[in-house]
């Protein structure tokens, strides 16, 4: 089965096409299943204002748009309703509070180690260079796994995504042992992406998927799932990415999963 979680609408500001052009390039592109997983709002109490998700007051229409695809294309796509969220404390009742709404899994996406996205605070930057930062992300991917509320963790080598080749040191590599180790706990997939995949083929070297880390993670018996991230239909719609995914996950040894326990797969 060819299934797809990792899906975004222009809600977050930086992705095009409607929810009905995705799922007609998932259909046309042989996917059964295709899991919307747009970036997740935050009720900041700072009044801070993100540009890269939507707002909770939007919340609403996305749940229905995405019904409304799932109805239009029942029989042919099967259509799962999700969000992509990153794991912070203090925001963990609101992703229970979605969840009651009728999102129905999280991928974790730690895009940044705070939930105001000032510079600096993107996981990318502050793993850059300090291996503090880098321990750090790790630990917030094992507490947040450990919430039990995240079905995959998403792009698991983000914090890489800066880092020179030449400085995936010891940090890098401990990192890299805690991922696995609680996904190996909490029984859930780590993610290679493709989004991140692209973007290595287009000249964007450092971008994840990262080849020293999947190497690295091979020792460790960790389920991995292939996500498309898209963020333009078009991407759905790329076998060869698919098939390097899939090539590049098995030649190193990985259970690659073709779904996740997802209401409606
Ligand atoms: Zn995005
Ligand atoms: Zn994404």
């Amino acid at each position: 089965m060819k299934a797809n979680f990792h899906t975004h609408t222009p809600r977050c500001q930086h992705a095009s096409g409607t929810e009905e052009e995705y799922a007609r390039a998932a259909a046309e592109a042989g996917f059964e299943v295709l899991g919307f997983s747009d970036h997740c709002p935050w009720p900041y109490r700072t009044g801070y204002v993100s540009r890269i998700r939507m707002t909770c007051e939007e919340l609403d229409g996305y749940i229905a748009a995405v019904h409304r695809v799932r109805e239009e294309w029942a029989g042919r796509l099967r259509v799962c309703l999700g969000m992509e969220a990153e794991y912070y404390p203090d925001y963990v009742d609101h992703l229970r509070r979605m969840r009651d709404q009728g999102i129905d899994y999280y991928l974790l996406g730690q895009h940044a180690m705070n939930s105001e996205e000032y510079p600096g605070q993107w996981t990318a930057s502050a793993c850059e260079e300090d291996d503090d930062s880098v321990l750090r992300f790790a630990d917030s991917i094992t507490e947040g796994v450990r919430t039990g509320l995240y079905a995959c963790v998403a792009h698991p080598d983000i914090y890489l995504r800066r880092r020179p080749p030449e400085r995936f040191n010891r940090a890098c590599e401990e990192a890299a042992d805690r991922i696995a180790q609680v996904c190996i706990e909490q029984n859930i997939p780590v993610e290679f992406n493709l989004l991140g995949l692209d973007c290595r083929k287009r000249g964007e070297s450092n971008c994840y998927p990262v080849p020293a880390f999947w190497q690295y993670l091979s020792r460790w018996k960790v389920k991995t799932i292939i996500g498309v991230d898209a963020h333009d239909p078009a991407l759905l719609r790329r076998a060869d990415l698919w098939q390097e995914g899939m090539d590049t996950l098995t030649s190193l040894g990985f259970e690659v999963l073709d779904r996740l326990p997802v209401k409606g797969v």
